[in-house]
């Protein structure tokens, strides 16, 4: 006979699909807040707590809490209020007070509550007049003689929900997911730890936030739950940096003044004392076996380009190849193209690859593709394409991903698989890596998700910069705004007019968006009529886009309206003016990096940012604001983290890194430099967390981070 008792236990693991009541619909409603399992579900934090006082007599009810109490109806009188509207209101009495009670548009009530008759009645507590009160309160009606057990006191937990999904249905699951679980919930927190950090269990924690008896309890259970996921977090980056130290290796390169004197040579300008730190970082870095692994942030404009060269070169120098990944095609093209200036008349060969090409599947692709297998191609700039199968390279020695401000450090193990050389006793040859981002990251997060990379900043912008002003005026101001821009365009100067969408919509409405289309028509008709506008957005071809910024850059277009396509890498020193229409609908990232187009020239005229903006949300407002009132990258950043929360910020998702739920950066700043000691210490102990009381830990890091982190090689 089969097994046919196949009600299998609950366990942390198990799909909320299947709870009581929860069926493809609830399933969908709870996945849309980011719960899939019973553990996803228990890490739901309640946002506050109903305190339900328990049932008292009148004169104990206390004013702003949630009161019972129990008494004989006293008076009754409907105070009508016009158009079948009114109040109902009812006066109760126990042996010594009285309390008030009104209802609000309830003429139903008059048959339910006579004078004479007992109830219970449970409402928040108010003073008026002198005596307690209670609006629209809930009530039950009590036999005579009847004495029913009173309530107890009770802190009601109200959770993040949805219409769909009320908090009192995320209330019920979670009660049963406790009672199920009972104290079946495998701690994977060593003992001694918790002992040592006065903490509770696992299960008792969430007791205690989601079962509070008294006030500290939700707190205390708030901690542990934080802890736990940070330093899970944690481990799974000290276990990556320790596989990194012992398992791979990275081509030597060596240094020398000669060798840092040749580089320097291509740049033709003196490095900033923010630049030079930064190379002698990476110089460092570059001279060891173990790969490098670093993240350079710098403001926009801060000169990062210099660097990537600079380590590519270092690769160069030493007949090793370095490759330049960028996050789109346009960007690639201007790094291709400002490295090609930058190497004129030097033997270095340097090649485009881009997913253009690779869709045409070329011979010229081809060819470039056999060049860098052979080893004739030194330096490779691409986009995604660097990683494509078809893409084998001869002996790669650096490698830099410049994000500007998406965040992607998944790409490494990429690289590794591409290289030809050999494994050496037992370690995996593995390139330097070099990430460049114009995001910089608060110093407060740089240990969370990017604990396993080293970070050198450049502070401030090269020198010879000008500054940037920046308004904001409303949509009505608009005609002043081109008035004034066609006044400086017709003294030379140029301008980016940036829109949010490409084509028009295809109905008329009142707040349609602006689009590329649309406004340039508008804006070489009405204000540019003498200048040339051009048009550019992200279905442009390569080409095309080529074409058209190449004949911004020689001051043959006047007036370039576009979408965020861009937003990153395009470096016009002629153009010292920039509109954002609709800014408020921006993220402050991309504002900023925006803006960042301009600033670039060496004329000595006002360099002038305009954002266009009708703020209908607060949030909008907020941005809208910090944007004018800061150029400073670094505060920016820490202002889009206040308005945004980390979640958001990093796009965790984007990382396939399992997202914090409890814990929360920055206010949890304490708990994550503590799990930052803990984990560094018991890796220390225990390399491959193997100890026996290591193992529940090792097993729930490994399903939740393996992927993320790659460390399911890790054995
Ligand atoms: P980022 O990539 O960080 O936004 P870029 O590398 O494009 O910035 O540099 C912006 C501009 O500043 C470029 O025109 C570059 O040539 C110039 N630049 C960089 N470093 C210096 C420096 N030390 N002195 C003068 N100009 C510099
Ligand atoms: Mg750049």
């Amino acid at each position: 006979m089969p097994d046919t008792d196949s009600q299998s236990e609950l366990t942390l693991s198990s799909p909320v699909k299947g709870l009581p009541g929860v069926g493809k619909a609830k399933a969908a409603s709870l996945r849309k807040m980011g719960i899939e399992n019973v553990s996803d579900l228990l890490r739901h934090l309640p946002m506050r707590y109903e305190f339900l006082a328990g049932e008292s007599s009148i004169a104990q009810l206390q004013a702003d809490t949630i009161g019972t109490a129990r008494g004989i109806v006293a008076a009754k009188r409907w105070v009508p209020g016009g158009r079948g509207k009114g109040r109902l209101e009812v006066t109760l009495q126990d042996d010594v007070d009285t309390l008030r009670m009104v209802w609000f548009n309830a003429a139903y009530l008059q048959d339910k509550l006579f004078p004479g008759i007992h109830i219970r009645v449970t409402g928040k507590v108010q003073h008026f007049g002198g005596y307690p009160q209670m609006v629209n309160p809930k009530f039950e009606p009590l036999a005579h003689d009847a004495v029913p057990e009173p309530l107890p006191s009770y802190r009601r937990p109200i959770y993040p929900a949805t219409e769909k999904l009320p908090s009192s249905q995320i209330e019920s699951l979670i009660e049963h997911c406790l009672d199920q679980l009972g104290d079946t919930i495998p701690d994977p927190l060593p003992a001694e730890l918790l002992k040592h950090h006065e903490m509770p269990s696992l299960s008792d924690a969430l007791k205690l936030v989601h079962r509070p008896t008294m006030p500290d309890d939700p707190g205390v259970g708030r901690r542990r739950l934080a802890f736990n996921e940070l330093l899970l977090l944690q481990l799974g980056i000290e276990l990556k940096r320790q596989y990194n130290h012992d398992k791979l290796q990275s081509p030597s390169l060596h240094f020398s003044d000669a060798k840092d004197e040749h580089i320097r040579q291509r740049f033709g300008f003196e490095l900033t004392a923010s630049q030079q730190q930064v190379v002698s970082e990476i110089a460092g870095d570059l001279q060891r076996d173990v790969p490098m692994n670093r993240l350079v942030q710098g403001d926009v404009g801060s000169g990062k380009t210099v660097i990537a060269l600079y380590a590519l070169l270092m690769a160069v120098a030493d007949r090793y190849q370095g490759a330049l990944m960028a996050p789109t095609e346009l960007l690639a093209e201007q790094h291709y193209l400002s490295m090609s200036k930058m190497l004129e008349g030097s033997s270095v060969k340097i090649a485009l690859l881009t997913a253009g090409q690779a869709t045409a599947k070329s011979a010229a692709r081809k060819e470039i593709e056999a060049q860098i297998e052979s080893g004739e191609i030194d330096i490779i700039i691409g986009t995604q394409a660097l990683v494509s199968e078809s893409v084998k390279f001869n002996n790669l020695a650096v490698v830099v991903v410049d994000e500007q401000h998406r965040f992607g450090v998944l790409q490494r193990a990429a690289f590794r698989s591409k290289m030809s050389q050999q494994v050496q006793a037992g370690r995996i040859a593995s390139p330097h890596y070099l990430v460049m981002t114009a995001t910089p990251i608060p110093r407060t997060l740089s240990l969370t998700l990017f604990g396993d990379l080293d970070v050198s900043t450049i502070h401030g912008l090269p020198p010879g910069r000008k500054p940037i002003i920046t308004r904001v005026v409303g949509s009505e101001k608009s005609d002043d705004v081109y008035e004034y821009i066609a006044s400086r365009v017709a003294k030379g100067e140029q301008v980016y007019v940036v829109v949010p969408a490409i084509d028009e919509a295809e109905e008329e409405s009142e707040n349609q968006l602006k689009s590329v289309a649309a406004h340039s028509r508008l804006l070489q008709e009405k204000y540019f009529a003498d200048f040339t506008v051009a048009s550019m957005h992200g279905r442009l071809k390569p080409a095309e886009r080529d074409q058209i910024m190449g004949r911004f850059r020689d001051g043959s277009v006047h007036v370039l309206v576009a979408t965020t396509v861009i937003e990153v890498g395009v470096d016009v020193p002629n153009a010292t003016m920039i509109v954002i229409e609709h800014a408020e609908r921006f993220g402050l990232a991309q504002l900023h990096q925006l803006r960042g187009r301009i600033g670039r020239g060496t004329k000595d005229v006002k360099n002038l940012c305009v954002l266009i903006a009708d703020p209908v949300t607060d949030e909008g407002q907020q941005r809208v604001e910090a944007i004018a009132a800061s150029t400073d990258g670094f505060k920016i950043a820490e202002k889009d983290l206040e308005i945004r929360g980390m979640g958001d910020f990093f796009g965790t998702r984007q990382h396939g890194m399992p997202p914090l739920r409890v814990a929360k950066i920055p206010e949890d700043m304490d708990l994550l430099q503590l799990a930052k000691r803990d984990a560094v210490e018991m890796v220390k102990a225990d390399a491959q967390l193997k100890l026996a009381s290591n193992q529940t830990l090792r097993k729930i890091l490994l399903k939740q981070y393996g992927t993320a982190l790659g460390l399911i090689d890790v054995g």
